[in-house]
């Protein structure tokens, strides 16, 4: 049996909590129970008691991030050697960048970069790229996809976080990345010493508090567990990333169809076997279902509703008596 530990709030170190409920692996579907659990002082859900050890939870990869769920496009975009990584999740990620960074290029990082998507497309637009991948055959094919730089651009070593020094980084992302970290306090206190004074980081990771949560239980994709560790709400991450030294700058909106997909498949696959749920997910991802329904997830969305939590947080300046050079909203 799996050894586990009882682990205290990332927010505010109180170990007591109350349960919530107990779940299983839906995405890879390794055997155990695991326990999510609120916490009594501040509210953050945990996941508590969790394994000791987690590396043997990502083995089987991580299909649904490898799949063609976010890189379906219209059969006349199909062929267009572009169309994958700007209709894919880096394709969002970069939307949701121009959107909300006012600078045109820079100095980025992207940390839990996986294969490099994202980077492609910010070093087409000129911006000077970095990545950090701790999963090391992911990081290499990044690398490669960028071996045109001349430098090493995607890092593996968790070491190369502490080793940049301070304020290399204009802009940082964590694009579900922050439920993943056994400590995600220390990780955003790592951002803050990395950014500029002025400097913004762009974070999405699940809500928690989202309509989907409430309504499909334990077959919501994010709860992903026991990949999952820590499960937000706009409360709780303003608190962790205010504990960190950041401030909350803006909250985009972004459409949480593509996790309701992941949550489908979970509740198909269960009532329907893996061929015929399989089948309900194909026809959930097809160009007019999926053109219909996410215009109904964005009504969902503004209505602070979706499964993504979506937030720019600044470094406050040193000297804020020139706040010239801070972003604007
Ligand atoms: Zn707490």
């Amino acid at each position: 049996m799996t050894a586990m530990q009882h682990v205290p709030c990332a927010l505010c170190d109180s170990p007591t909590a109350v349960p919530w409920f107990t779940g299983r692996d839906r995405g890879l579907g390794h055997p155990g129970r695991f326990f999510v659990v609120r916490c009594q002082r501040c509210g953050l859900a945990r996941q508590s008691p969790r394994p000791l050890d987690l590396a043997p939870y990502y083995e089987g990869g991580y299909p649904q991030y490898t799949s063609d769920l976010y890189t379906w496009r219209p059969w006349w975009r199909r062929g267009v050697p572009d169309a994958v990584e700007y209709s894919g999740s880096g394709g969002i990620q970069w939307k949701l960048i121009r959107r909300m960074v006012p600078w045109r290029s820079g100095r980025i990082l992207d940390i839990g970069c996986g294969n490099g998507d994202l980077l492609t497309i910010l070093d087409r637009a000129g911006w000077e790229v970095h990545g950090y991948e701790p999963h090391a055959p992911t990081a290499m094919a990044a690398d490669h996809r960028l071996c045109h730089l001349g430098r090493t651009v995607v890092h593996s070593d968790a070491a190369i976080l502490d080793a940049w020094p301070a304020q290399s980084f204009d802009v940082i992302t964590l694009w579900h990345v922050i439920e993943h970290l056994p400590e995600p306090l220390a990780m955003m206190r790592t951002v803050r010493r990395l950014l500029r004074p002025g400097g913004l980081c762009l974070i999405q990771t699940p809500h928690v508090a989202a309509a989907e949560a409430l309504l499909l239980r334990s077959y919501w994709h994010g709860w992903e567990l026991p990949r999952h560790l820590w499960f937000f709400s706009h409360t709780t991450l303003q608190a962790l990333l205010e504990r960190a030294g950041l401030t909350v700058w803006a909250r985009p909106v972004s459409n949480s169809y593509d996790i309701a997909v992941l949550s489908l498949g979970h509740v198909a696959r269960a009532a329907l076997g893996v061929s015929l749920g399989g089948r309900v997910v194909h026809l959930a991802r097809s160009g007019p279902v999926q053109a219909l329904a996410r215009a109904g997830f964005l009504v969902l969305d503004h209505a602070g509703l979706g499964s993504q939590l979506t937030v720019v947080a600044v470094r406050p300046l040193d000297h804020p008596a020139h706040p010239g050079a801070a972003p604007r909203a």
